[in-house]
């Protein structure tokens, strides 16, 4: 009963979740019957037949959702054993296009098997032998970070967004936003990035920077600033993580080889994008990359003409955590199981920071006029605690 023979895999598009959502397919006479993990069923007439995927090592079946609809639907068949019974059981008028890209795929892993023996001597080999794994494996995901254009980041930013949004409130618009991006804006002039400023509604006092311009500021970090100065300096610091590529290069380490030239590839589905997208709050950098960012802030505060003491300040407060009328560092259990590690958990200590930026600024004596942003306005626009 080949007709009846279905096959796993996941499907994409309109009113379907970003990473897509797991479905059994089926031929049905020159159809193709797609059941949705939650039961719902698609039924495509007409059928595009590809292979796709890193390597091409999987077959898509594409179809138009109509010309009211925006976007196609695709379906992936991933694991050998799906692809198979869809061969077996495709009608004929598929069943051609399906052999060839198959052969496409059986070719083209050829080829992979091939290229990875060469860059596995090159590349892999330390991984294997060296107990310094760490240390290469930061090696490895920077080259391999650096050869992932802008473009392909900032479709990442929009995933990171759509993320971002599933785990916190975000303020986009008001005197905190305004202030947020007022500043941002001055310290990421000439960026290649398109930058995208939110305050996240949760007490405590962090930020970070995803990906592609991405900025998130937690309301618990504005009201424990005293000055929009000491907001620039964090803003600073997260800025410089995004334009050196750190979270990135973080994200690839996380994420592991393969999935990370998928991501060069532009190829973002799958379920493995989504697990890491979902983990990018607990992206950690390395000390190094904290120094860099120290540095690298410290110059773009000074670059657009802010008084750089104020990221001094911050880091001091960060250090001591939040004051006691802020209530910084509550929140629900659950809250706290999503929330990005506080700034400064994973730095090096503060103690040795704050004294490299106050060594930076030794020489630093220039008059810097005060930003023109009226804090208390900001602050008092926050919701209520
Ligand atoms: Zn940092």
């Amino acid at each position: 009963m080949p007709e009846t023979a279905s096959f796993a895999g996941r499907v994409f598009g309109p009113g379907l979740p970003g990473g897509g959502a797991a479905a059994a397919a089926r031929w049905q006479d020159a159809a193709l019957v797609v059941v949705v993990a939650d039961g719902r069923e698609i039924v495509a007439a007409r059928v595009r037949i590809e292979a796709s995927g890193f390597n091409a090592e999987r077959v898509r079946l594409a179809w138009s959702a109509g010309p009211e609809a925006a976007g196609d639907y695709a379906f992936f068949v991933e694991s050998a054993e799906a692809r198979a019974r869809c061969v077996a059981s495709a009608p004929e008028e598929h069943a051609a296009a399906l052999r060839a890209a198959l052969g496409a795929q059986a070719k083209t892993e050829r080829r992979f098997r091939l290229g990875w023996g060469v860059i596995g001597a090159v590349l892999l080999l330390p991984f294997l032998v060296l107990a310094g794994f760490a240390l290469n494996a930061d090696a490895l995901a920077r080259w391999v970070v650096a050869r992932i254009p802008v473009a392909q980041e900032a479709a990442l930013g929009d995933l990171t967004l759509a993320q971002t949004r599933t785990q916190m409130t975000l303020i986009e618009r008001g005197p905190a936003v305004d202030a947020v991006r007022s500043i941002g804006e001055k310290l990421t002039v000439g960026s290649p990035h398109r930058y995208r400023w939110f305050v996240a509604d949760r007490p405590d006092l962090n930020a970070f920077a995803a990906p592609g311009g991405v900025v998130v500021v937690f309301s618990g970090l504005i009201r424990a600033a005293k000055t929009p100065e000491e907001l620039a300096g964090v803003l600073a610091h997260e800025v410089a993580h995004a334009e050196l590529r750190h979270s990135l290069q973080a994200m690839a380490k996380s994420l592991g080889l393969r999935a990370l030239v998928s991501l060069a590839l532009g190829d973002f589905a799958g379920d493995r994008m989504a697990g890491a997208l979902a983990q990018l709050g607990e992206l950690k950098y390395s000390r190094d990359a904290e120094r860099e960012a120290d540095a690298e802030g410290l110059r773009r505060l000074l670059a657009a003409g802010i008084d750089p003491h104020g990221m001094v300040s911050m880091f001091a407060t960060l250090a001591r955590g939040a004051p006691a009328d802020d209530g910084g560092g509550e929140g629900t259990a659950e809250e706290r199981r999503v929330s990005p590690p506080t700034l400064l958990s994973t730095h090096p200590p503060t103690e040795e920071r704050l004294a490299s930026l106050r060594q930076m600024l030794a020489g630093e004596n220039r008059q810097f006029a005060p930003l023109s942003i009226d804090w208390a306005a900001v602050k008092a626009s926050l919701p209520a605690r």
